[in-house]
Parts: structure tokens; C-alpha cells; sequence
């Protein structure tokens, strides 16, 4: 068989620990046999990115930016302990903070389901797709302690000097405590556009919901912005591809949620995003099995696992020890990758490829070969737990019956 011809190269970021073995496993076993794979590569494994005072990572997001399309390896975000494991000169930002704050992006994660693993909720027999507005709200908020008798108010003060006030609370009876955040209209309007493009790119319909009953002007704001962009953007795209956008209150949205099949992709404000994506991630089952992308409103894509390094794994194979580590969503973020290329470049080879080697992947799952993670959860009856490697060999067995 020829090997497939890609016209544009992948970015490709390559990361730390036991997810840069088997970015390694999965280039040489299922992908470079097959495809003339091109890529600009930029090691944003720790040592290089401490090498290059962390430019290796800015460049990275500029050449996605110039091509399109990424795929990202997980990396390690230092803390007190990395600083001393790897002699750091400083304690580099997270790369995915760095990459989305250049792309603008938002990030939407989705399990990939299996039969034998069923979710919690076992009426979700297709994919929730969560998407998190990663801008301001708590997360870049001011707190203060207030004492007892003192007064607290908003001010807010224009070019000119001149002070608009209103009153938070009059703290006459006890301490207390305030807080105070923001968010942006243009931040909001580009989380907007990602979501409405995503949407029309999975032809999944797109349910957003905020607490604007109570909260009048934050969160109908946010409300507002979605509104109007659909309205005099997207509308129209939507009726043409058969999905709906659907605006509901959060508690209403969550109620929702659990009564669904899923298919959908719901788009969340930033704090209810981080803990709605955990509970989602945990009841579909494995954080093993879940993806994870990056798209900018201009409809730039950068495709990775949702998990970490898995550190503890790596430590047991630098000792020697075999390990089983979970491949899926590492791998489906080379398929994402591959397949939008093959859409961009119109290259349906590409696309057919990352559709087959999706397929081998589940149906090896699906027959009863799995790693260990997958093995404590899996209910099928003549399941197998398999290392690392020979769970990729696998999947290239059932590919190559496939190609
Ligand atoms: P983690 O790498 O996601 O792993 C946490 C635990 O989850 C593992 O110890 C393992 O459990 C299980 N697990 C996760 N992925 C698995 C897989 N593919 N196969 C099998 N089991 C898997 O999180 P962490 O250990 O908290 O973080 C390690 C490093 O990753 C940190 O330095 C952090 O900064 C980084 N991180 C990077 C990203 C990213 O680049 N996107 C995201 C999160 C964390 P058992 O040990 O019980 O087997
Ligand atoms: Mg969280």
C-alpha cells in the first residue's frame, strides 16, 4: 500500500512523562507505516521549554495559528516539586493556559464511549460534549475581608475621573467577606463563535444556560452576547444543518442534562465548566477516555487528551516495570488532527485513515482487549488487560484488516 500523502503539515507539540512514550508508540506503530506524515514539530517536553526560557510554546501557538490544525501532547505544568525535579530557571505557566490565551480558544472535551463501559447515568448512550469559557469570572477575582461596621461598594471610575457607585453591603452587624470579578464582551463574543462553530463542525446542537433570573447584568450579558450572535450570525448555518441552539436556566440545564441520551455539546460559564466537566468526565467513566479541543472563533483547532503526563505510570517504567497505560485519548487526538487536515487540504484519504484507525481502536476495546483502567471497569465477560504497547499491536492488527 502507498503511504497517504498529506499537502499541509500538522502542528505537532510533543509533551512530558509517560504521554511522551506513547506519542512515540502511536507515531511509530500506527501512523508512520501509513501515512507520509508531515509535521512541524515543537518539543514542549519540560526540559526544552526551561531550555528556551519557554518560547518553544509561543512559537508552537504561532505556527498553529499559520497552519490550522494541531495535535498536543500532555505536559507537565510545574509547581514547588517540578522545580527542583527538573533545576528549573523559573516556574513556566501551563502551555494550555499559554496556547489558549494566544488562540483565544475554548476548549471541548467529550468521552469516547465503548461497549462494556457504561456511564453512571446509563441513560447517556451518546457523548455530552462540555464546553468551558476559560475567561475571568472567580478565577481572576478580588477578595476582601470586611470588619464588622465598615461599608463595602462598587466604584467604578470613567476616563475623567468621575466615580459610579453602588452599594454590595453595609456590614453593620458582623465581619464578612466580598468578592469582585469581571468578564469581557469580547472574551464572551469569541467563546460564543467557538461554540456556534463547533457545533455546525460536529452537527450537534448547542444548549448554553447562565443564572441571568438572578444574576440581571453579569450573567445576562452573557445571555445577551449569545443571542445576538446567533441571531445575525448563525442562525441561518444552524436551520441549514438541522441543529438548534437552546438557551436554558442552569438548574433547568442540569436537570436536563441528566435526563438526556446526551449529543449534545453544552456550553458552560467558567466555574460551572470546571465542575461540571469533572462530574461528566467521572460518570462517563475514565479520564482516559476523554478528548479534548481547542478551537479559536476563527476556527483554528488544536486536538489533545483531556488527562496528564500520568506520572505515576512513567516513574514504574523508568524503573523497568511494565505498565498499561490508556492510549485512546492520545490517539484520538492524532485522529482529530489528521481527519481536519484531511478536511482543510481536501485530502479524504487522510479523513478515511483517521475514521478506520478510530474504528480499529473501539472494536479492540469492544473484543475484549484493554489496559488496565479499562479492565476494573469494563463488564464484558472474556476481557484481557494488555500493556501499553501490545494494546497499540493490537489496534494495528484489527487497521491493517481495515486499510
Ligand atoms: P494525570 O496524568 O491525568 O493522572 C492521574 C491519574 O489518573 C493517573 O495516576 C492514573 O491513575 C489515571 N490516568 C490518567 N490518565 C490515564 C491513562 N491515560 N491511562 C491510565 N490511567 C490514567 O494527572 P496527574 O497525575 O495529576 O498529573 C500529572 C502531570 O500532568 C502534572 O504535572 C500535570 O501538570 C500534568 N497535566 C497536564 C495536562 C495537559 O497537558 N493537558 C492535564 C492535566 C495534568 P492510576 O495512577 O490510579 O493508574
Ligand atoms: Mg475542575
Amino acid at each position: 500500500m502507498d503511504k497517504i500523502i498529506m499537502k499541509t503539515p500538522l502542528v505537532e507539540m510533543d509533551g512530558d512523562e509517560m504521554t511522551r512514550i506513547i506519542w512515540k508508540m502511536i507515531k511509530d506503530i500506527l501512523l508512520l507505516p501509513y501515512i507520509d506524515l508531515k509535521t512541524e514539530y515543537y518539543d514542549l517536553g519540560l526540559e526544552y521549554r526551561n531550555e528556551t526560557n519557554d518560547q518553544v510554546t509561543i512559537d508552537s501557538a504561532i505556527a498553529t495559528k499559520k497552519y490550522g490544525v494541531a495535535v498536543k501532547c500532555a505536559t507537565i505544568t510545574p509547581n514547588a516539586a517540578r522545580m527542583t525535579e527538573y533545576n528549573l530557571k523559573e516556574m513556566w505557566k501551563s502551555p494550555n493556559g499559554t496556547i489558549r490565551a494566544l488562540l483565544d480558544g475554548t476548549v471541548f472535551r467529550s468521552p469516547i464511549l465503548v461497549k462494556g463501559i457504561t456511564p453512571y447515568i446509563p441513560t447517556w448512550t451518546k457523548p455530552i460534549c462540555i464546553a468551558r469559557h476559560a475567561y475571568g469570572d472567580v478565577y481572576k477575582n478580588s477578595e476582601m475581608v470586611v470588619s464588622k461596621g465598615n461599608k463595602a461598594e462598587l466604584c467604578v471610575t470613567d476616563e475623567n475621573g468621575n466615580e459610579s457607585r453602588e452599594l454590595i453591603f453595609d456590614f453593620k452587624n458582623s465581619d464578612g467577606i466580598i468578592q469582585g470579578m469581571h468578564n469581557l464582551d469580547s472574551s464572551i463574543s469569541s467563546f460564543a463563535r467557538a461554540c456556534f462553530n463547533y457545533a455546525l463542525d460536529q452537527k450537534l446542537d448547542l444548549w448554553f444556560a447562565t443564572k441571568d433570573t438572578i444574576s440581571k447584568k453579569y450573567d445576562h450579558t452573557f445571555k445577551d452576547i449569545f443571542a445576538d450572535i446567533y441571531e445575525n450570525e448563525y442562525k441561518e448555518k444552524f436551520e441549514a444543518t438541522g441543529i438548534e441552539y437552546f438557551y436554558t436556566l442552569i438548574d433547568d440545564a442540569v436537570a436536563r442534562v441528566i435526563r438526556s441520551n446526551g449529543g449534545y455539546i453544552w456550553a458552560c460559564k467558567n466555574y460551572d465548566g470546571d465542575v461540571m466537566s469533572d462530574m461528566i468526565a467521572t460518570a462517563f467513566g475514565s479520564l482516559a477516555m476523554m478528548t479534548s479541543v481547542l478551537v479559536s472563533p476563527e476556527g483554528i483547532y488544536e486536538y489533545e487528551a483531556a488527562h496528564g503526563t500520568v506520572q505515576r505510570h512513567y516513574y514504574k517504567h523508568l524503573k523497568g516495570e511494565e505498565t498499561s497505560t490508556n492510549s485512546v485519548a492520545t490517539l484520538f487526538a492524532w485522529t482529530g488532527a489528521l481527519r481536519k487536515r484531511g478536511e482543510l487540504d481536501d485530502t479524504p484519504a487522510l479523513c478515511d485513515f483517521a475514521d478506520k484507525l478510530e474504528k480499529a481502536t473501539i472494536d479492540t476495546i469492544e473484543s475484549g482487549i484493554m489496559t488496565g483502567d479499562l479492565y476494573l471497569l469494563s463488564t464484558l465477560e472474556n476481557k484481557k488487560k494488555v500493556n501499553t504497547e501490545d494494546f497499540l499491536k493490537a489496534v494495528n492488527e484489527r487497521l491493517v484488516e481495515l486499510l
